[in-house]
Order: C-alpha cells, then structure tokens, then sequence
C-alpha cells in the first residue's frame, strides 16, 4: 500500500485526504495513519493539514522498491522491481530471477555490491551510498548472436538518462563505458544465457558513480561520478526512472530489425572517440587508428593507415592514444 501512496500522493498537486485514501484503498483511517508514517520514517516529507490531507513536499534519496514503482512511468520494463541494501552481485541475483520466471524487464537494485564485477572477471567498485548498482533483465526473442548489441543500447539509454537528469555532457566510450569530460562514471556488463539459436535470458548490469567523493588510488586517474563533475547530488531513483524510459524506447526499436540502425545516429552523436585517435587493445594484435562510428551491427569502424576496420567488441577494449579517452 506504500507504493499507491506514494503514486496517489505523487500524482496529485494539492493534499489527499486521509478519507480520500480510506475509500481509495478500502483500508481503515489507522493503516493509513501507519504507512504515512512508515513513509516518514524512511525519509519522505510529508505535510500533514487537519481538514486537507496529505502532501509530498520531497522525498528521500533512496532506491526501494516503493519509490521506484511510485515514480515508474515505462509500459512494462522495470514491472518487477527487487531493491537490496547490500548484496553480491546485481548480475548474479537477475540471472537467478530468470531462472525462477520472474518476467522479462524485471530490475535488481543494489545500494552496495559486495563482489560487483566488470568485463573480464574485472571488479567494480560498489560502496555504500555512493552509486546506483542495478541490473535490468530481459528475454528478447532473437538470435544470441545479436544480444551484443544490447549493451550497446543500453549505453545509449544511460548517457541520454543522465544528460536529462543532470544536463552533464555525457559521452559513450564504445562499446559501453559513460564518460563525463574524460572520466569514467558508469560501467556495463552485459551477460547472457541461450541455446544455439534462443535466448533464455539477457542480464544487463549497470554501474554509476553518483554521489563518490574519492576513488581508490588506482581508480583516481580515470573514475569519477556525478557529485565530483557537478559539485550537486542527484538524486538516484530520477536517474533509474529515466534510464527505463529511455531503455523501453530504445528496446523496442532495436527488436524490431534486431540491429541498430535506427539508433546509430544518435549514438555515434554522443561517442567520446568518434573521430579521434584510438589504441585497439585487440589480445591478438592490438592496432592504432582513427575511430570513425560504429556500424548498424555496433562494430567500431577504425581507420589504420593501410585499411578500414571493423572492431567487435567482446574481448576488445580501446583506449584513447593519449590516455583513457
Ligand atoms: P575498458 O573497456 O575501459 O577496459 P571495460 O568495459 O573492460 O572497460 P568494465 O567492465 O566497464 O571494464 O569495468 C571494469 C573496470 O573498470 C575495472 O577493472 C576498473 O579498472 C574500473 N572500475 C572499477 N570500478 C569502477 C568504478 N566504480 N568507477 C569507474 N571505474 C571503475
């Protein structure tokens, strides 16, 4: 009954009345009483007039499963929605969510992931209060070979989340890394479990850094978050809210030719590299050029001096020749 509250209080401009939400939820005076004050107590700013009713003033900066499901506007992606305070890994609960039929577009979120992890069994950093650690999972009906390209989609709907939020300069590293003015603020790792020719289930983990003062000493160099680029705290629970938005829209035009070429355009619009000098970090022969676009199956197109490549991602990382970007 917290999440009607909330919607209902959400949805209206003026107060609710405390009546108002007896009727509504066939419920006696008291419980209500007691959910306001459950809200209260997690954070929520309530007013309370005697002869008005209630009205959110502000709520908290907090990912439960109430004030995400109060502020979802999608159709159907993030329809179940799981938050933890602490857990091992995103990825690692969505997977087994899937296996226990939890619908496709369900999402996982973490305050704090106690073994996050990147590509390559690399780590990822997930203190408490810092981040949004979440994971979104979904059953596309279609070749595994294309679900690559989903990571990709999912990079565009971040970077053009957390410019709507913040009104940052987000850029996408290719294939998946977000970065704001050079920095590394949010990481993806994309998993997925199919037979030869279906999918059973894609789990999309994603990494931000929000609200981070410092980084490890070995982070220092390219990481950095939304607090430290702004100098403001955003609050979380917006940015998730506009991720699913931009991530059902973009979902479903990527289904529809299961490619991204009515995407491409607006990605290669927001890539860092995008005609700039890159190192390949290709483990069989890494290789120099100049970074062009990516193509409608999210290759990465680099010029070398003798020819034009095709870049998959995969096992690939690229780099900019002077540094991170
Ligand atoms: P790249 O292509 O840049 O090599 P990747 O996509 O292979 O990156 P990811 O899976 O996105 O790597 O992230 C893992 C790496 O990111 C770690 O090895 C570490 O260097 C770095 N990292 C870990 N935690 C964070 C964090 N919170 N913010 C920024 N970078 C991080």
């Amino acid at each position: 009954m917290k999440t009607e509250i909330l919607t209902m209080l959400r949805e209206t401009e003026g107060y609710v009345s405390g009546q108002e939400l007896c009727n509504h939820f066939g419920v006696s005076r008291t419980a209500v009483w007691k959910a306001i004050n459950q809200l209260k107590d997690a954070g929520y700013e309530i007013e309370a007039v005697p002869n008005k009713g209630y009205h959110l003033i502000s709520a908290p900066d907090i990912m439960s499963a109430e004030e995400l499901k109060s502020n979802r506007k999608t159709k159907w992606m993030g329809q179940e929605i799981l938050y933890f305070d602490s857990i091992d890994s995103t990825n690692t609960k969505a997977k087994q969510l899937a296996e226990e039929n939890y619908p496709s577009g369900t999402l996982v979120v973490a305050d704090r992931q106690t073994a996050g992890r990147g590509r390559r069994g690399r780590n990822w950093e997930s203190p408490q209060h810092t981040g949004i650690f979440m994971t979104l999972m979904v059953k596309p009906d279609m070749n595994p070979n294309n679900a690559s390209m989903l990571t990709l989609v999912a990079a565009l709907a971040v970077a053009k989340a957390i410019t709507e939020v913040t009104q940052l300069p987000a850029q996408i590293k290719w294939p998946n890394d977000i970065v704001i003015n050079g920095h590394k603020i949010v990481g993806i790792l994309t998993e997925m479990s199919a037979q030869i020719d279906y999918i059973n289930h894609v789990v999309i983990g994603i990494g931000i850094n929000v609200h981070n003062e410092s980084f490890p000493q070995e982070l220092r160099e390219t990481a950095s978050s939304l607090l430290l680029e702004s100098g403001k705290r955003f609050r979380r629970a917006d940015i998730i809210e506009a991720f699913l938005e931009h991530f059902e829209k973009y979902y479903e035009v990527f289904l529809e030719t299961q490619d991204l070429e009515a995407l491409m355009n607006e990605y290669n619009r927001m890539l860092v590299n995008r005609e700039k000098f890159v190192r390949v970090l290709d483990p069989k022969e890494p290789f120099e050029g100049k970074a062009m676009g990516i193509t409608k199956k999210g290759e990465l197109i680099v010029d070398t001096w003798e020819s034009r490549k095709l870049v998959s991602s995969g096992e690939v990382s690229v780099r900019g020749i002077y540094g991170y970007v």
